[in-house]
């Protein structure tokens, strides 16, 4: 799947997740005008510190703060402010190159690689993300490799051998003329079968 449409598939699903919670507080799924919004609030709260404050400014100040990164508003963590929020609009393009620079790694890797960088990017994505990855779902279908064969319990088991004839002259003895391979307790044949 070309990534133009990986990443189609992925946004109409976040966009269905997204309609079925029809919640616009879900703290996980930050949209773009929220994630300006926030931003809008903080800058607002800072230069009139006097001004009084909600319940949810107070909530906002414990979480986000703000910051110019390359010349782009960003909402980062009030309490590691090198860990920058993500919108649900940039979702894909975290997720996916977590998934590259991993290598196509699992679920586990991927929210270790993004956690170092990025916050708010919700399970819920990268297991949309997941199920979307072509080449991840082969390797699942693919059989595992180590494969336990069974042994073959049969009464037939070790009376059958397998003959080779040798390079011998014709005129030598039939026994010498072949050599039983595999199983080397029987005896070869001293006539012609
Ligand atoms: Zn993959």
């Amino acid at each position: 799947m070309a990534d133009g449409q990986l990443r189609i598939k992925f946004l109409k699903k976040i966009d269905d997740i997204l309609q079925q919670k029809k919640r616009n507080d879900n703290l996980q799924f930050i949209s773009d005008q929220r994630y300006s919004s926030i931003i809008a609030d903080l800058k607002r709260m800072h230069s009139a510190p006097d001004e009084k404050k909600t319940v949810k400014d107070y909530r906002t100040l414990r979480r986000f703060a703000y910051k110019d990164i390359s010349g782009v508003e960003r909402l980062v963590k009030k309490d590691d402010p090198f860990i920058v929020i993500v919108p649900t609009s940039e979702f894909y393009d975290v997720i996916h190159t977590a998934h590259i620079e991993t290598g196509h790694g699992g679920r586990n890797v991927m929210e270790h690689h993004i956690a170092r960088t990025y916050a708010k990017v919700p399970r819920e994505a990268v297991m949309v993300y997941l199920s979307l990855c072509e080449a991840c779902q082969l390797k699942r279908c693919q059989p595992k490799k180590h494969v336990v064969v069974k042994p073959i319990i049969s009464p037939e088991m070790g009376s059958r051998g397998q003959v080779k004839r040798k390079n011998t002259y014709h005129n030598q003895p039939i026994a010498t003329r072949f050599k039983l391979h595999f199983f080397p307790g029987l005896r070869a044949l001293k006539t012609k079968f």
